[in-house]
């Protein structure tokens, strides 16, 4: 498969169609409508890639609809130099978008097999990460910490305790958190160390899993 102008094309719609869903982050958007997702899914999907919607990858997990990938990472308020720690590598596409941001991105996969194809999937498109790990995110990546901001992508029965360790004094994390549904959580830790919590409504993500193979 390519990145041809009709892509092009229906990333732009794509663009258009979260903007109408509230998305302002200008930055956000750019990278949204630079990013070839087709070529990070199944080739069945390559004319649905550009749907607002979630689409199956292997060993039954997922990759986040847009609007989700764009709300999450408007939440982050990604700057460019930023080091970014992602747990769910799934398809790589979340980690692909924070990169074009100008991230430093750090990122954790449970499933090798989905460690491995993103690390594939992602060379295809020209894109290198800062560091891809195949382990469990419950316990972040203490080697690379502290972040300025953390991202997850799998539904979070609860905060796990490490990744606000390994957060930034004025760092982010963003996390869903919940069983059947989520609330989207936004952690802010201030200078004093101190934690700050919002939510910002309720979405449906793939169980972040507890242990490791
Ligand atoms: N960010 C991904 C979304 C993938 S869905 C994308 O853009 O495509 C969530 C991912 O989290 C799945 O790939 C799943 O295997 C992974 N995951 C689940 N539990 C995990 C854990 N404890 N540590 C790291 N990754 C985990």
């Amino acid at each position: 498969m390519r990145d041809t102008l009709k892509h092009q094309g229906l990333r732009n719609k794509l663009v258009q169609n979260l903007i109408k869903k509230s998305i302002t982050d200008k930055n956000v958007l750019k990278a949204i409508a630079k990013i070839p997702r087709h070529l990070l899914l199944d080739s069945a999907f390559e004319y649905h890639a550009y749907q607002d919607k979630a689409f199956p990858i292997a060993a039954g997990q997922t990759i986040s609809q847009p609007y989700t990938v764009a709300f999450q990472t408007q939440l982050l308020q990604i700057k460019p130099g930023d080091k970014v720690l992602e747990i769910g590598t799934g398809s790589g596409y979340q980690a692909a978008i924070l990169n074009v941001m100008g991230a430093e991105v750090y990122t954790i996969e449970r499933i090798k097999e989905l460690y491995l194809t993103a690390k594939q999937n992602l060379e295809k498109i020209g894109i290198r990460l800062k560091h891809m790990a195949y382990g469990d995110g419950y316990k972040g990546l203490p080697l690379y910490a502290p972040y300025d901001k953390i991202i997850v992508t799998a539904a979070a029965p609860y905060v796990p305790e490490a990744l606000v360790t390994q957060l930034k004094s004025g760092g982010r994390l963003v996390i869903p958190v919940g069983d059947d549904l989520q609330e989207m959580k936004l952690l802010i830790k201030d200078e004093n160390e101190q934690i700050i919590e919002s939510s910002h409504g309720t979405f449906v993500f793939v169980p972040m899993l507890q242990n490791k193979d």
